[in-house]
């Protein structure tokens, strides 16, 4: 579990991440992407309904 903060509209939104994985980066635009290196980029919804994607690493 991870607290991230909507890039829109700042609310804090709880994500489900494996564990023991680091959160590197959010923003409103992405691509849900698994990186060759482990990184993953994953889309959630803050409660506003925003999107918010989350880059995180093994690690
Ligand atoms: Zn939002």
């Amino acid at each position: 579990m991870a607290i991230v903060e909507c890039p829109t509209c700042d609310i804090s939104t709880v994500i489900g991440l494996p564990s023991d994985t680091t959160v590197e980066s959010i923003s409103a635009k992405g691509v849900i992407k698994t990186f060759e290196d482990g990184r993953k980029t994953r889309k959630v919804n803050c409660s506003q309904g925003h999107d918010v994607y989350v880059t995180f690493s093994p690690r």
